[in-house]
């Protein structure tokens, strides 16, 4: 497995490849922006993208969603919670082209030999998701190194939000590697004892 964190767009969301290294069939999570950095190292790992998988419909983590998608005629997969803000123009909400898979609770997605478990997170948005691959979880706007997502956007919840950290997060093993949507990587087991918002 190879995981490539790549800042993009204005607020340098983190846009991540996933790659299942024996088929070199890979995800992009979050394509925020800067389309060409992301198919730079798509071709830099000979990657083959099968799909994009969003934790969440902030625009700065969707801006080159469409882009993608054409270039590489791939599916994108979101919640539907949040498709349906983004389908009615709620402000902060990216706008990205349709049809779109819907992503829900326990499911799971094969990438080659990888599974991804798709994990329902709300509360920085209704339709957040996390996804963990073996000991590596993709948390977007939920949980950071230090800090949580903030609540006060549409569609917010402080109290979602924590009850989906401690309940859905939290019970996951301490080595597990978070990658979060901003910022640099820290583990559960950190987070657990130090961060302050739980
Ligand atoms: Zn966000």
């Amino acid at each position: 497995m190879i995981i490539k964190r790549i800042p993009a767009g204005i607020y340098a969301a983190n846009c991540f490849l996933l790659m299942d290294d024996p088929t070199k069939n890979a995800a992009i999570i979050d394509p925020g922006g800067d389309g060409d950095d992301i198919i730079k190292e798509i071709e830099k790992l000979g990657a083959k993208p099968q799909y994009i998988l969003l934790t969440h419909g902030h625009f700065d983590h969707v801006g080159a969603v469409d882009e993608l998608r054409g270039k590489y005629n791939i599916p994108v997969y979101i919640n539907k919670n949040d498709e349906e803000l983004i389908n009615s123009g709620v402000e902060v909400f990216g706008k990205i082209g349709s049809p779109n898979n819907p992503l829900s609770d326990n499911m799971v997605i094969s990438l080659g030999e990888l599974k991804i478990r798709c994990i329902e997170t709300p509360g920085h948005t209704p339709g957040g998701m996390c996804f963990l691959i073996q000991d590596a979880l993709f948390t977007g706007d939920t949980l950071f190194a230090g800090s949580i997502g903030r609540t006060d956007f549409v569609g917010g919840d402080f109290n979602s939000i924590i009850k989906s950290i401690k309940s859905k997060l939290l019970v996951l093993k301490d080595d597990v590697k978070v990658y979060p949507g901003h910022g640099l990587t820290t583990t559960i087991g950190v987070e657990r004892v130090s961060n302050p918002f739980l």
